[in-house]
């Protein structure tokens, strides 16, 4: 055996990936989530689909239930619940969104947010018929805009990005028009884990005179983004995601400061309203960012992401970033080594400055694979039509697990 082969074999070692740990400077944050040492998990893989809870949220959601709901009850509207949505928000724009305070809101889920966000958007650009979205965008986007289309008769502008890339200037250069009224794409498309180039894409429908919304589900909290200095008109994004909010927790919503007063949403209700215990009459927005929400706040469902937001604060978000791409480039040296001999092929951008934190590679087996190693504690996604994707989540994901799910899926297709 030559030198290089010994050397590449030693790579592709289990040994290796506890070296890789061993100087992983977040490692120690693994162990503040709970189930990170249960031995029926032997690789959680689906941090980007449903994080991990934080043995914090644990105290946290406990904590609230004994003390603020059975404590102060009703009174806990007036002593600060109300205002959770703008400051959680506020939050989560400084330390992962690149947002000053009083753009974000905390509500809703992300179907019902991007609704509001993309009807208050087309009712702005009134004699512009054209909405530009692409065909791998997630299923609620799409059909949140095939509804609104239909409802205000507009059409819709497609783009067919490439399997294993995404939205590129190019192709959004290419369906731009003095017609369209709003862009709606993905900053990381949630099958290819392909990034977007959000500014010169905002600033490819600003120079057409259209707005843009950005959905961030597989953005946020694992890589840095920019909403301000982006020029970015409206965003939308889960917090159950990378933000580890838990199952439903409520999305968020970015309007940009500018734009507040102007787009106006449809979903009416007391909460977004100017003053919602005068009891009027009549439907009157409120003021700033409050405008864009509607009902009463899922106030339990907001208390998880606070300690989420918390941790990558005190981490930073570029450092997340940072263990986000070794994550992804030892997933795909290992899948070079192992899987790529075997038939899988990748569906996913090499590059990492083109890729978000997951990776999706294919075989005409993995439908059968994936329940295989769901039966065996190795819990990637399944993504049609035949993808296994591989969601590494910064915090809470060891490169141990990575090994021990690559040779997992290796076992089971040889
Ligand atoms: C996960 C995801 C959603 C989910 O929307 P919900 O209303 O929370 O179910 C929407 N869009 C994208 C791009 C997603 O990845």
């Amino acid at each position: 055996m030559t030198e290089t082969h010994a050397g590449r074999r030693s790579e592709l070692s289990f040994d290796h990936a506890q070296t890789l740990d061993l100087s992983d400077p977040l490692s120690g944050h693994r162990d503040s989530f709970l189930g990170s040492d249960d031995p029926d998990v032997v690789a959680y893989l689906d941090g980007n689909s449903l994080g991990r809870p934080l043995k914090a949220s644990a105290r946290r959601v406990a904590g609230f239930i004994a003390e603020q709901w059975g404590g102060r009850l009703i009174r806990g509207w007036d002593e600060g619940w109300l205002g959770l949505p703008a400051e959680i928000g506020n939050e989560l724009g400084r330390v992962a969104l690149g947002a000053a305070p009083g753009q974000i809101t905390i509500g809703d889920s992300t179907t019902v947010m991007l609704y509001k966000l993309c009807r208050a958007a087309v009712a702005a650009r009134p004699g512009r018929t054209e909405v530009v979205l692409d065909t791998d965008n997630f299923p609620t986007d799409r059909f949140i805009l095939e509804g609104i289309a239909a409802e205000r008769g507009l059409t819709l502008r497609w783009i067919t990005p490439s399997f294993d890339g995404g939205v590129t200037a190019g192709d959004l250069a290419a369906v731009l028009s003095p017609r369209t009224a709003l862009v709606v794409i993905s900053q990381v498309a949630y099958r290819s884990g392909y990034l977007a180039d959000v500014p010169a894409l905002t600033e490819l429908a600003h120079a057409a005179g259209a707005l843009i919304l950005w959905d961030l589900c597989h953005s946020v909290g694992v890589l840095p983004v920019e909403l301000d200095a982006w020029g970015v008109d409206l965003a939308v994004g889960c917090t159950y995601k990378y933000l580890n909010g838990g199952p439903g927790s409520p999305a968020f919503g970015y309007v940009r400061a500018e734009h507040q007063g102007q787009l106006v949403q449809p979903i009416q209700g007391w909460l977004g309203s100017a003053e919602p215990f005068g009891m009027g009459d009549r439907y009157q927005a409120a003021a700033g960012i409050r405008a864009y929400t509607s009902g009463t706040p899922p106030v339990i469902g907001m208390l998880a992401m606070q300690d989420m937001i918390e941790l990558i604060g005190s981490v930073g978000i570029a450092a997340v970033r940072n263990k986000s791409v070794g994550l992804t480039e030892y997933a795909l040296a290992l899948y070079d080594g192992v899987l790529a001999p075997l038939g899988v092929r990748l569906s996913s951008p090499r590059h990492p400055q083109e890729r978000g934190g997951h990776l999706t590679v294919d075989h005409s087996s993995f439908r059968d694979v994936t329940a295989a190693l769901w039966r065996r504690g190795v819990v990637p996604d399944f993504r049609n039509p035949e993808g296994i994707r591989l969601g590494l989540s910064p915090l809470s994901t060891s490169y141990a697990e990575v090994w021990l799910g690559m040779d997992a899926i290796r076992q089971e297709i040889s």
